[in-house]
């Protein structure tokens, strides 16, 4: 019950606050100086989010989180993503909730103090940088940025791309993933360390675009490292653990992911059903022409059926751990945004111009949810997922059933 009020104050919060300051939002931005910070209309939400509680669900209380389970924090997911920058105003973006488990269960007390602290506070912003343009990045285990021990430092050597809220004011500190033994097995070769925005040799290089959209305030840029000097002690976890500790936090990112889109489609639904009902075309509305309501029909079905396999997954995921739904991981990781994409993409046509437009959030909403298919691991990784699970359930089940 008590769950039940809070997804109603989230609710709330989304429909009264965060979507009827959209535009305001996106005017600040046009007009700022600086893109590379916080609009002032979502610094107010956020402070105003968490006087009410309504921050970080899924931490632990002791971090000043609501402590949700997957299963209770999953349909909230849904509700903060009815906007794409509504995450970030429960302070609930999927990065700083990675980085967050991540240092609060491997990083030493001290940087929990100077890092952590301020994080979930909301007082500054992480990134988690992985990627290297030269290397295909699907393939993690295979990255190559160098981070060599001296003493009781690591050095660092190297360029980072895409590292998401890397260039904004507030970013604090990134969590860099880089070789600390390449001749390792595949598995330990890498690290996380984490270094601070002010460390010496590290730049901000060139920032991208993802289809036209700079997706400030946030952006995507490179990081440079040259002989950036940090003390041993910033490494988050063992040395060598660093792949297999950032696998550990994806599954609940997955999950978010995947209610994410299921709000995206939702907010769609939404858009699209209040302008056919309202856009008179050739004397009628456009809701009484059958090709209108087939499509709200088949959005409502593809939804529907959508999120009762994510709750599902959610619940197994909570119920039998995350090693035994990768299958089901993966498949919502594919399913998800391409069910999103296809009612956003009706609900942008019947908007005609205007659905192509700042009038509405959906071609934003478009863009964001097309980089989900390669920005969160390319889709054919997950399909490759999906197809192991399947044949290894079904040679299990020809052994089992004696078929040849
Ligand atoms: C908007 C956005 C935000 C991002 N944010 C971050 C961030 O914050 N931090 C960070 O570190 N990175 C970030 N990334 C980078 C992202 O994680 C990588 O782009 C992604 O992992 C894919 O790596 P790649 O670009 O090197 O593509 P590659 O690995 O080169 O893959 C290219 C293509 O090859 C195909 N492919 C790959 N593997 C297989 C396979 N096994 N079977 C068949 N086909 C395959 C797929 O079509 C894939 O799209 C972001 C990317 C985007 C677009």
């Amino acid at each position: 019950m008590e769950q039940e009020a809070l997804v109603r104050q989230v609710e709330e919060f989304m429909l009264t606050r965060v979507i009827p300051t959209e535009q305001e939002h996106h005017h600040q931005l046009q007009s700022a100086a600086n893109r590379w910070t916080y609009t002032p209309i979502m610094r107010q939400l956020r402070a105003e989010a968490k006087a009410k509680g309504l921050w970080l669900f899924p931490l632990p209380v002791e971090l000043g989180g609501r402590g949700l389970s997957l299963v209770e924090y999953a349909p909230i997911c849904e509700i903060m993503n009815w906007c794409n920058h509504g995450p970030e105003i429960f302070n609930c973006y999927t990065g700083t909730i990675s980085n967050s488990n991540s240092m609060h269960l491997h990083a030493s007390s001290e940087l929990k103090q100077r890092y952590l602290k301020p994080l979930v506070e909301g007082d500054v912003r992480s990134c988690i940088s992985i990627t290297e343009r030269n290397v295909p990045s699907s393939d993690p285990t295979d990255l190559k940025f160098d981070i060599r021990r001296d003493g009781d430092d690591y050095v660092l050597n190297g360029v980072k791309s895409w590292a998401t809220g890397g260039c904004m004011d507030e970013c604090a500190f990134y969590l860099v993933l880089g070789a600390t033994d390449i001749s390792a097995p595949r598995h330990a070769r890498h690290s996380m360390v984490l270094v601070p925005r002010e460390a010496k040799g590290l730049s901000l290089g060139r920032i991208e675009t993802v289809m036209g959209y700079d997706d400030a305030p946030f952006g995507h840029c490179d990081l440079i490292f040259e002989n950036v000097r940090v003390p041993v002690a910033n490494r988050i976890g063992d040395e060598g653990a660093g792949f297999l500790m950032m696998q550990s936090t994806l599954g609940v990112g997955r999950i978010q992911l995947g209610m994410g889109a299921i709000g995206a489609a939702e907010r769609a639904m939404m858009e699209m059903c209040s302008w056919v009902e309202k856009r008179i075309i050739g004397g009628r509305p456009l809701v009484e022409r059958q090709v209108v309501t087939d499509a709200i029909a088949r959005s409502r079905i593809e939804i529907d059926a959508c999120r009762a396999f994510a709750l599902q997954t959610a619940r197994r995921m909570q119920e039998d751990g995350m090693k035994a739904v990768r299958g089901d991981i993966a498949q919502l990781k594919v399913l998800a945004p391409e069910m999103a994409l296809k009612v956003l993409d009706r609900a942008m046509q019947f908007h005609g111009g205007a659905g192509l437009s700042y009038d509405t959030p959906l071609p934003e909403m478009w863009a964001h949810m097309r980089t989900v298919r390669i920005g969160e691991g390319a889709d054919e990784v997950h399909r490759e997922t999906v197809a192991k699970v399947e044949l290894k359930r079904q040679a299990e089940w020809r052994v089992a059933n004696r078929q040849t």
